[in-house]
């Protein structure tokens, strides 16, 4: 017995999918609506640390993710000076019987397309190019129209549909989505073949320049800069500033700088911070992943959090036997503290470089390791 019967989720993201192929796998029939007409995921890169791995691995993904992405157990650190001076290597460390990588590097798309082909082969239906429009939910379930005319009733709607949820609007859910100052340009590049592990420069022209490798033969690099705005620039105009930047780091950058050549390649993104304060579910539809919070990328936590959210979310309506105050205060119990520790601490970490202060890295570090490594 679950609580729920059949669900709505919407949004193909980290979050969205997740969610539809543990509920699907448990027997409860999910429709997935996703606004896009097919699968995206902007962004070139991610990387997924054991938190977001030990979820994967709860998908029946994590083999396929180890194959196509990258090992990034260790971490170099580089200075920003002509001959990129390895400062130290970072080893990420878990504790013994863990049975998992520390993080891998992956390409975006791969792993949305991972997703996506999980939940069909667990009986998800997806439906691309639509949204939810209205809901009308009374105590038992959820009536709702979609953007093709057609509407459904639903035991429970899960909002998975992004920072910029459009559910949350619609349902006039408050959120302050904070700007934080910094900016980051992302591009998906080739390899080069000194790139052994990820690497982080910090300091320069930007406040961190690194790479990570997403496979064999290729990487995400990133510059991150005080936020502006970089909407109207065309893709040459892209590659432009992108290669500027890079001009000032060395090492492996050089091979990489001159390797970005296309500008439809490359994303820029604002950093921002949200935590809706309260309770994640209104009534029966219930908000997960960057529709609840969101983070800067100072600790590549964001989708991880967006994972567990779904894994816990699943798991309690699998165990329950109706939708009820008492199942969302679990959920709240063990999502709203954990994730507030993951968005504080990449603020912080974003606060600290904008302020030009060192703070103290090895206990904040320390702290979200602590909270992160326990299973959600
Ligand atoms: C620069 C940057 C780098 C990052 N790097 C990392 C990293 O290395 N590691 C990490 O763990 N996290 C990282 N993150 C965070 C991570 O990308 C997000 O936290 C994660 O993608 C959130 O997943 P989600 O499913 O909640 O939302 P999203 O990925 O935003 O997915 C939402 C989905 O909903 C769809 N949608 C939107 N509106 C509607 C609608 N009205 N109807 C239907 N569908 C809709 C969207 O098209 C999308 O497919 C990074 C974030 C940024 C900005």
């Amino acid at each position: 017995m679950t609580a729920v019967r059949n669900v709505l989720v919407i949004g193909a993201g980290a979050a969205g999918t997740a969610t539809a192929i543990l509920l699907a796998e448990a027997g409860v029939a999910v429709t997935l609506v996703e606004i896009n007409p097919s699968v995206s995921a902007l962004g070139s890169g991610i990387t997924l640390q054991a938190n977001a791995l030990r979820v994967l691995r709860r998908l029946g993904i994590l083999d396929d993710c180890l194959v196509e992405g990258a090992d990034s157990a260790r971490v170099r650190l580089r200075a920003p000076d002509a001959d990129a001076t390895v400062l130290a290597v970072i080893p990420e460390k878990l504790p013994e019987g863990v049975n998992l990588p520390p993080a891998i590097g992956m390409y975006r798309p791969t792993l949305a397309n991972r997703l996506v082909e999980r939940g069909r082969e667990v009986g998800v239906t997806f439906r691309f190019g639509t949204t939810a429009d209205t809901f009308e939910q009374d105590a038992d379930g959820v009536d709702v129209t979609f953007s093709d005319g057609s509407h459904g009733r639903y035991d429970l709607v899960v909002a998975a549909d992004g920072v910029r949820s459009a559910t949350r609007a619609r349902l006039g859910v408050p959120a302050t989505i904070e700007p934080l100052g910094m900016g980051i340009w992302r591009v998906f590049a080739p390899r080069p073949a000194s790139v052994e592990t990820g690497e982080l420069y910090y300091g320069g022209a930007c406040y961190i320049a690194g790479y990570t490798p997403t496979s064999t033969d290729t990487l995400y690099a990133f510059l991150v800069e005080d936020a502006q705005d970089r909407s109207g620039l065309t893709a040459a105009e892209k590659v432009d500033a992108v290669r500027t930047l890079a001009a000032h780091y060395h090492g492996p950058w050089d091979e990489i700088r001159e390797s970005i050549v296309d500008g439809d390649g490359i994303h820029y993104t604002q950093f921002e911070k949200h935590l809706l304060d309260g309770r994640w579910n209104h009534g029966r539809v219930v908000f997960i992943g960057d529709a609840a919070h969101t983070c800067p990328p100072t600790l590549a936590q964001g989708a991880a959090m967006a994972f567990e959210d779904a894994l816990v979310l699943a798991e309690l309506l699998v165990a329950a036997d109706r939708v009820d105050d008492e199942l969302w205060d679990r959920f709240h119990e063990r999502r709203l503290d954990r994730v507030r520790v993951v968005v504080d601490g990449s603020v912080q970490l974003a606060q600290w470089q904008l302020d030009g202060v060192r703070g103290d890295l090895p206990g904040l570090m320390g702290l979200v390791a602590a909270v992160t490594g326990r299973p959600a």
